[in-house]
């Protein structure tokens, strides 16, 4: 399930990725997208719709070690994912410790 939700989670971070290029591109740097894009080439990753839309489609977290997708997704960076389970007001929830993206990872 944690799998499945995650799997989800990468042409999401795709088409965000494509956002923060674009919106970079035309200027508008304060958008969170392009702020990851941003960010990432400071960090000397190129981030290009092509490379974005690649690593979308060969993401694939595995059981107990699951990734970020956006790490993934942005630079090519493998980051753990924390896990923390649910309570009676929120779903489990998947957090990245290197990007701050958290992901809802069961069936709501
Ligand atoms: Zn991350």
């Amino acid at each position: 399930m944690r799998i499945a939700a995650l799997l989800r989670q990468a042409p999401i971070e795709f088409a965000r990725a494509v956002y923060g290029i674009n919106d970079c591109a035309s200027g508008r740097t304060d958008t969170m997208a392009a702020r990851e894009v941003a960010r990432a080439q400071r960090q000397g990753v190129s981030v290009t719709e092509e490379r974005a839309e690649q690593r979308a489609r060969a993401y694939l977290p595995t059981l107990g070690q699951e990734h970020c997708p956006r790490c993934w997704v942005v630079y090519g960076h493998k980051c753990p994912l924390r896990f923390r389970d649910a309570t009676d007001e929120r779903p489990e929830t998947a957090a990245c410790h290197a990007c701050g993206a958290e992901y809802a990872t069961s069936r709501d």
